[in-house]
C-alpha cells in the first residue's frame, strides 16, 4: 500500500478545500508534484486514462471536448461497497453511475465558451473504487495540429501554454504518442523534451502498438532520440471491438459489474497479453518495468504502467516532501501575520456570528415592540374607523342633499339647506321629518357597528406589523441576509396568520352589545364633539386643497367659476347642456371638472355649516344626537375602539411579541444546521472575509502538521533495520 501516497493525497485535499474556498485571494501556492498528462487529439490519452480508471468517464467527440484541466484524484477504498465519484467543488454527492459523470464533465467543459476555447481553471474530480490505485492525474486539453476551421487561431497556442504551465518542475509528465504517427512529430514528446530536456521526469507511452509491426513498435519503445530515464511504456488501449459494440448496447456495464475483472481496465488488460503474447518479439522485452537503473526500460501493458505510476509518484512526492513542508509552513506564516494583523487573532464562527447577528435583530424588535403599543394601535384603529364614519356621513347626509330632488342642493337657497341640515337653532317640528332622521341615524350606527371591525382591526395590526418586520428585516442585521430574511417573515406571517382568526371573532364578539345599544356619558359626548369638529376641518382643508389642484388643472379659479356657473345654470335650466361646447367652448371633461369643482365647493359649504353647528349650544348635550350625527357616531367608533384594542392587545400584539423571538430562536439557531449557518455568515462580504482567513490558517496548520507526521514517519522507516 501506497501510504505516503495516499497521505499526500490527502494533504492535496486540504490544500485544494482552500483553493475552492471563494475568491482568487484564497489559492494556496503550495504545489505538491502532479502526474500530468499531455498529448496529441486522438493519440488515445483518454484510452489511458479510463483504462487505468477501469470506467469510460471523460468526455467524447469531436469538438474539442476537453478545455479544462482535469485533477483527477483515484482514491482506493477496498471496503466501498460501490464505486463513485465526487465533484468536491459541485457539492453533487456521491455519483455512482459513470455515464452521469461523464455528462457532467462534459457540461463543465462545454460551458467554456467557443471565444475562449479553453480555461485553467481545473475542474477537480475524486473516484473512488476498490480497483483505482492511489494516484493524482491531469487530464490536459489535447495539443492539436491545425486549428480547424471553426477554432479561434489563437487555440493552438493557448492550449500549448495551458500545458506548459502544468509540464512545469516538479510535476512528472506522461506524454502520450500514437505508434502509428512519426515520434519525431509527437507535440507531446516535443513538449516535454523542452522543459525536461535531460527525461529526468518524462514517461513516454506509446499507443496503438497493434496498428505497427511488432518489432517496429519496439523500435519506437527503444527511442533514442529522446531517452527518458523512467523509459517509455507501450499499450493497446482500445476498448476490443467485440466489447465495445456490447457496450453501446449497455451489455458492457453489466459485464463490467460481474466482478473486479469486469472493469474495462481488466478487459484492456486482458487483451493487451493476449496481444502481446502472440508475438515473441514482445514476450522478450516483456519484462517487469524497473525503472531504477536508469536505463532505457521497455514496459508493456496498461496494468504496467499503472503500477510504474505509482511508483513514480511516490518516489516524487518524498523527494519533495521537504520542500512542500517548507512552502506550506511559509504560507502559513504569512497568513497568521496577516490574521493577526486584520483581526488581532480574533477567532470567529459562522455561529457565534449568527448569534450575534439574531441578537442584534432582537434588540431592535424589542426596540420596536417599545413603540408600537396599545396606544398606537388605537390611534390606527380610530383613524380608520373615522374614516368609515366621515363616508357614512357623505352617505347617508351630505350626498342625500345633492342626490334627492326635493333636498337637492342645487335648487335651494342657503336658509332652506340650513334648515335641512339642522344648524340646531331652528329645531324640526315635525314628527315626519325627526323619523327620517332618526333613521338614517341608526342606519350609520348599524352600519358602523356591523362593518367588520373585528376583521378589519386584526388585518390592521397584522399589516402593521408584518410590515414592519419586513422593514426591520430590510434595515437591521439581516439585511445583507436574504435567506434569512425570508425565515424571519415567514415565522411572522405562521405567528399572525395562526392568530388571525381567534383574535378577530373575540373582537366582533366582544363588540357585539354596541350592535343594539350605546350609552353615552357626558365626558365622552364632549370629547367626541372636539373630535369630530378636528375632523370636519380636516375634511374641509381637504375639500379646499383638492378644489384649488382643479383650479390650477384648468388654468386658473376664472375659468374653474366660469364652467361652474354654466353647469349650474343648465341645471336649472337656463342654458342647454348640448350648446356647452359649440356656443360656450367648454369640452365635456371641462364640464367634468365643473361639475367636481361645483361638488367640492357645496361639500365644503356644507361641512362648514355643520362645524358651526357642532360648535352650537344644541350640541353641546349629549341628547341631541338626531342633530349632530357627527358626534354621535364619533362616540360609538371611539367605544369600538377601546373595545377592539384591549382584545388586540392580548390576543395578538403581545402574543406575537412574546412568540417571535422564541420562533427565530428556534428556527435560527440549531435549526439551521451547519452549512446554511456557514452560507449565511459568508453572505457578509466583512465575515466572509474573516471566516476565509481563519479557514486559510486552519487547514495550512492541518496540512504543515500532516506533512510533518509524513516527514517523521519517513525518518523512522529510513532507521528502521531492513
Ligand atoms: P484522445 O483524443 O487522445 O483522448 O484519444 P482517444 O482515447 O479518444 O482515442 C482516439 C481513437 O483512437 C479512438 O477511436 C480510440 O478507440 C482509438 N484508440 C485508442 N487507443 C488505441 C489503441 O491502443 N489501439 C487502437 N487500434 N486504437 C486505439
Amino acid at each position: 500500500m501506497m501510504l505516503l501516497t495516499r497521505k499526500m493525497i490527502e494533504i492535496r485535499n486540504i490544500l485544494q478545500e482552500i483553493s475552492t474556498g471563494g475568491g482568487s485571494r484564497s489559492l494556496t501556492r503550495v504545489q505538491l508534484p502532479s502526474i500530468v498528462v499531455v498529448g496529441s487529439q486522438s493519440s488515445g490519452k483518454s484510452s489511458v486514462l479510463e483504462a487505468i480508471v477501469g470506467h469510460e468517464f471523460l468526455p467524447k467527440g469531436n469538438n474539442m471536448v476537453t478545455r479544462r484541466p482535469i485533477e483527477l484524484t483515484l482514491i482506493n477504498s477496498p471496503d466501498a461497497a460501490a464505486e463513485y465519484g465526487e465533484f468536491p467543488a459541485l457539492k453533487l454527492g456521491k455519483i455512482t453511475d459513470f455515464a452521469q459523470i461523464q455528462k457532467t464533465l462534459t457540461d463543465l467543459n462545454l460551458a467554456i465558451p467557443d471565444s475562449e476555447a479553453v480555461s485553467d481553471d481545473p475542474i477537480r474530480l475524486n473516484i473512488y473504487s476498490p480497483h483505482v490505485p492511489d494516484l493524482t492525474l491531469i487530464d490536459l486539453p489535447g495539443y492539436i495540429q491545425i486549428a480547424a476551421a471553426d477554432q479561434p487561431e489563437f487555440l493552438k497556442s493557448k492550449i500549448t501554454s495551458l500545458c506548459d504551465k502544468y509540464i512545469a518542475s516538479p510535476n512528472i509528465i506522461v506524454a502520450i504518442s500514437a505508434a502509428d504517427v512519426d515520434l519525431a512529430n509527437s507535440t507531446a514528446l516535443r513538449a516535454a523534451k523542452r522543459v525536461d530536456p535531460r527525461g529526468e521526469r518524462t514517461i513516454g507511452v506509446i499507443t496503438k502498438l497493434d496498428l505497427v509491426d511488432p518489432s517496429r513498435a519496439i523500435d519506437l519503445l527503444q527511442n533514442r532520440s529522446y531517452p527518458l530515464q523512467m523509459g517509455y511504456v507501450g499499450v493497446v488501449s482500445k476498448v476490443p471491438s467485440t466489447l465495445a459494440t456490447r457496450a453501446s448496447s449497455g451489455l458492457l456495464s453489466r459485464f463490467s459489474g460481474s466482478g473486479d475483472s469486469g472493469d474495462i481496465g481488466s478487459v484492456i488488460a486482458k487483451n493487451e497479453e493476449v496481444y502481446f503474447g502472440r508475438h515473441p518479439v514482445f514476450t522478450r522485452a516483456l519484462t517487469d518495468a524497473d525503472d531504477l537503473t536508469g536505463q532505457q526500460q521497455v514496459t508493456l501493458g496498461v496494468i504496467n504502467l499503472r503500477n510504474k505510476l505509482m511508483r513514480i509518484l511516490e518516489r516524487t512526492m518524498a523527494k519533495n516532501l521537504q520542500p512542500a513542508c517548507d512552502a506550506i509552513h511559509q504560507e502559513l506564516e504569512e497568513t497568521a501575520y496577516q490574521f493577526k494583523v486584520e483581526y488581532n487573532d480574533r477567532p470567529i464562527t459562522a455561529e457565534s456570528y449568527l448569534a450575534q447577528s439574531l441578537d442584534s435583530f432582537k434588540l431592535s424588535f424589542k426596540e420596536f415592540a417599545g413603540k408600537f403599543g396599545r396606544e398606537q394601535v388605537r390611534a390606527m384603529l380610530k383613524s380608520e374607523l373615522d374614516q368609515r364614519v366621515l363616508d357614512l356621513l357623505a352617505q347617508r347626509y351630505w350626498n342625500k342633499l345633492d342626490e334627492d330632488p326635493d333636498l337637492a342642493l342645487g335648487t335651494l337657497d342657503d336658509a332652506t339647506i340650513k334648515s335641512i341640515l339642522r344648524p340646531v337653532s331652528e329645531l324640526p317640528s315635525a314628527p315626519s321629518e325627526d323619523v327620517y332622521w332618526h333613521r338614517q341615524l341608526d342606519a350609520c350606527v348599524s352600519n358602523l357597528t356591523k362593518s367588520g371591525v373585528g376583521r378589519t382591526s386584526t388585518t390592521l395590526v397584522s399589516n402593521a406589523l408584518s410590515g414592519e418586520m419586513e422593514h426591520l428585516v430590510n434595515s437591521g442585521a439581516f439585511k445583507t441576509h436574504p435567506y434569512v430574511k425570508t425565515i424571519v417573515q415567514d415565522a411572522t406571517m405562521e405567528i399572525l396568520n395562526s392568530r388571525f382568526y381567534s383574535t378577530a371573532d373575540q373582537v366582533e364578539n366582544c363588540i357585539k352589545p354596541y350592535k343594539y345599544e350605546v350609552e353615552v356619558e357626558d365626558q365622552e359626548w364632549s370629547k367626541s364633539r372636539e373630535h369630530a369638529f378636528a375632523l370636519l376641518k380636516e375634511e374641509v382643508r381637504q375639500c379646499e386643497a383638492a378644489y384649488y389642484k382643479l383650479q390650477r388643472s384648468v388654468g386658473g379659479g376664472k375659468k374653474l367659476s366660469q364652467v361652474e356657473k354654466f353647469v349650474e345654470k343648465s341645471r336649472r335650466g337656463l342654458v342647454k347642456m348640448e350648446d356647452a361646447n359649440e356656443i360656450y367652448g367648454f369640452s365635456q371633461a371641462l364640464i367634468d371638472k365643473g361639475r367636481e369643482g361645483l361638488f367640492l365647493t357645496k361639500r365644503a359649504d356644507i361641512l362648514r355649516l355643520r362645524m358651526q353647528a357642532l360648535k352650537s349650544k344644541q350640541c353641546k348635550s349629549k341628547d341631541s344626537k338626531y342633530y349632530c350625527p357627527e358626534i354621535f357616531l364619533d362616540v360609538v367608533a371611539d367605544k369600538l375602539t377601546q373595545t377592539a384594542v384591549l382584545f388586540l392587545n392580548v390576543e395578538l400584539l403581545s402574543d406575537f411579541y412574546y412568540h417571535l423571538p422564541r420562533e427565530l430562536d428556534a428556527r435560527l439557531g440549531h435549526g439551521l444546521g451547519p452549512q446554511k449557518m456557514e452560507n449565511f455568515a459568508k453572505e457578509n462580504a466583512k465575515v466572509r472575509r474573516h471566516l476565509e482567513l481563519q479557514e486559510r490558517k486552519q487547514k495550512l496548520e492541518l496540512a504543515a502538521e500532516k506533512i510533518e507526521s509524513v516527514i517523521a514517519m519517513q525518518k523512522t522507516r529510513r532507521l528502521q533495520p531492513a
